[in-house]
């Protein structure tokens, strides 16, 4: 593996499990909290689960939300789960918000229902492989994807992973549970893009 450093967004949410996934599989890491942070040389992003609109509203908050989609845009390699996922997307239903907005997918937020969304399940991963688990919290999922977006998995017919480009995104929270896969096939998305 080459050697890379991957910084990940640490306003809110599920941001120290992916930390301590990718240094498992001896990537440096550095977290965001600060337009400061941002300045610091990375080689992808990881944008975690939690609450989107909050998320959105405290990057916006800290002068983040600008750099961090021209990033994007410019074509730096960019994980989103859960609500990353969500504000990577370029629509979501029944919802005018900003967001950044870069991937050509359609979600639906809490999609699952608020009381029952939350669940585990396996299911095969295209490029990564068979038995994937996944955990799902209050997710959303994907309802529809443009051309060039290349779906990854889906449970029970809903599109619950997908990457275009350089954009990988997926509705559960692979960082919750041991198996590494999904961050790894992050880091090979990486070395090709360096
Ligand atoms: N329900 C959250 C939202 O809409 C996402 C949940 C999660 O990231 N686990 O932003």
């Amino acid at each position: 593996m080459k050697a890379m450093t991957v910084a990940i967004m640490a306003l809110q949410g599920a941001f120290a499990e992916h930390e301590q996934m990718l240094q498992r599989l001896g990537v440096d890491t550095f977290l965001i909290r600060k337009p400061e942070d941002w300045l610091r040389h990375k080689d992808g992003l990881i944008i975690p689960g939690g609450e989107s609109t909050a998320m959105l509203r405290i990057m916006k908050d800290e002068q983040l939300f600008e750099p961090v989609r021209s990033a994007i845009e410019g074509g730096l390699p960019v994980f989103g789960t859960c609500a990353g996922m969500i504000l990577l997307a370029r629509g979501v239903e029944g919802e005018e918000r900003e967001r950044i907005a870069t991937m050509d997918i359609v979600v639906k937020r809490n999609a699952y229902g608020r009381q029952l969304g939350s669940f585990y399940t396996v299911a095969p991963v295209k490029h990564i492989g068979q038995d994937v688990p996944m955990t799902f919290i209050r997710a959303p999922y994907i309802v529809s994807v443009s051309e060039g977006v290349d779906v990854l998995a889906t449970v029970d017919g809903n599109i619950v992973a997908a990457r275009q480009g350089n954009q990988l995104v997926c509705s559960f929270h692979p960082e919750l549970n041991e198996d590494e896969r999904f961050h790894r096939y992050f880091v090979q998305m990486i070395e090709q893009a360096m």
